[in-house]
């Protein structure tokens, strides 16, 4: 069977759901292929099942800092009803997803699609031919190719443990490796974190991850630098991995995979679609369009644009949706996108890195502060806290927002909007900010 539409979107994470959504209300016809569960990475195995998991264990990792602050006697954590309190999140997820998709009218065809032509495309025997195909078939696990690679569990593991293991390995110094690692921590798993190079989060601002990194250390997790895994064997009680020359030999019961996630493109067959990719890299114009196939676009993970996000997959997706609609118009602007580390206590970023204004030469000033004194901090029980803000020689510009501490998952999206609408440091000066609250102490003692 061959059937014709204006639109083919293969996967239904945030990028393939919202532009098939958006595409059909405008009244185009629209299919949707999805091998896995409907719904994607981010409500079924991504930020919202670990922010259940973070939310509790900050809940009761908070009345551990209030113990003798006014608070006695621990709550206990229970992983199967936190799992199961996580999964009444996650499981309706993909049952709701196809009863919105087929009730706005979009074909939804389970399985794996691939190109058979540079507009038609594959699932399992059926064949769709279309105008315009989107991609937006997300992100996996870069493959680590050692040794034992295959005892290496994908991060999803995580959530659907019967019972957190005694000692884990997470591989990998990125985002996902530290809030995995701060989350097992605070569950009372034995946690290291081994690292290829010789720096971790490359993406926030080196000072503060120091003082992160020594804060997990205090939290009992190990961290090891220059030590790029080497293999895993089985071990006597559990897994052995072996990492950075000898330097690292630790045996755990679950080895999860941190180190990086890369564009899912293979079995495509995007040779078939005339679509270029290079090492892996989709080619695309600043429309998200494909350099060599006029007919596809991409949006979300797979692209390799912007921040593996999802408020990056969602803004991509309707980029592509208004250069499908009205012609190629609409470029995606990754300025001001924040991003954000949850882990104990949070790292967040938005803008630009201090090293990367002083390679442009724009840095006016830089505002730091240890901002663990803070009565707003020290009422949290927090003691790890700290912030640097960039300021712009031009009329006190933001150029970038670092911060550290409770709350700063919020407090970022002000310098956010900042930026965004360059909006200077003299008029968030004059804002009148709620009181107590982290933005107002952000503003008064480190913007001021
Ligand atoms: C553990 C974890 C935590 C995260 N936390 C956060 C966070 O706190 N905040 C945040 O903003 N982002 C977070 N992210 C990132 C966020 O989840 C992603 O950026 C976002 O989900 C990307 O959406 P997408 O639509 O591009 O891809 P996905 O949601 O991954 O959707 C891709 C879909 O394509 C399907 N597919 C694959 N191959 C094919 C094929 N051949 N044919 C058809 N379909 C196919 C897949 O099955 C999948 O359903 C996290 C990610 C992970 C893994």
């Amino acid at each position: 069977v061959r059937k014709e539409y204006d639109v083919v979107v293969l996967g239904s994470g945030v990028a393939g759901g919202v532009a098939a959504r958006n595409l059909r209300g405008a009244g185009l016809s629209v299919a949707i292929a999805e091998p896995g569960p409907l719904g994607g990475t981010c409500p079924l195995r991504g930020c919202e099942p670990k922010k259940v998991l973070y939310d509790v264990i900050e809940t009761l990792s908070r009345t551990r800092r209030h113990q003798g602050k006014g608070l006695r006697g621990e709550p206990e954590l229970d992983w199967t009803d936190l799992v199961a309190f996580k999964n009444g999140f996650v499981d309706p997820v993909p049952e709701k997803s196809h009863q919105d998709l087929i009730g706005r009218g979009i074909d939804v065809t389970r399985g794996a699609a691939r190109f058979l032509d540079p507009r038609t495309i594959e699932v399992n025997s059926a064949r769709m031919t279309a105008e315009y195909v989107i991609l937006c078939t997300g992100a996996g696990p870069r493959p680590l190719k050692i040794p034992g690679a295959e005892h290496i569990a994908e991060s999803r593991r995580f959530f659907d443990l019967k019972e957190p293991p005694a000692r884990m390995v997470v591989i990998g110094g990125g985002y996902i490796a530290f809030e995995f690692a701060h989350m097992a921590a605070r569950a009372g798993v034995g946690v290291d974190i081994v690292v290829r190079s010789g720096r971790c989060l490359k993406h926030f601002d080196p000072d503060l991850v120091d003082m992160l990194v020594e804060k997990s250390m205090e939290l009992g997790i190990g961290i090891h630098l220059n030590a790029p895994t080497e293999r895993i064997e089985k071990g006597h009680n559990g897994l052995r991995v072996l990492a950075g020359d000898g330097a690292v030999d630790i045996e755990a019961d679950l080895v999860l995979h941190g180190a990086g996630r890369i564009p899912a493109v293979e079995g495509l067959d995007l040779e078939s679609g005339e679509v270029e990719v290079r090492e892996g890299k989709l080619q695309l114009n600043e429309y998200l369009q494909s350099t060599s196939n006029p007919s596809v676009y991409a949006a979300g993970d797979v692209n390799s644009r912007g921040p593996q996000l999802t408020p990056v997959a969602l803004m991509e997706a309707e980029s592509v949706v208004e250069n499908i609609l009205k012609g190629n118009r609409k470029t995606p602007d990754y300025s001001a996108v924040p991003s954000v580390l949850f882990s104990h206590p949070v790292l967040a970023r938005v803008g630009m890195l201090e090293e990367e204004c002083r390679a442009q030469g724009i840095l006016h000033e830089k505002r730091v502060k240890e901002t663990s004194n803070w009565a707003s901090v020290r009422r949290l029980g927090e003691e790890t806290a700290g912030a640097k803000i960039l300021l712009g020689s031009e009329d006190d510009r933001i150029l970038g927002a670092h911060l550290l501490g409770p709350r700063v998952e919020e407090v970022i999206n002000v310098f956010s909007l900042a930026m965004k609408l360059s909006i200077k440091r003299r008029d968030i000066m004059q804002t009148i900010w709620s009181y107590p609250s982290f933005i107002y102490d952000t503003v008064r003692f480190v913007l001021r």
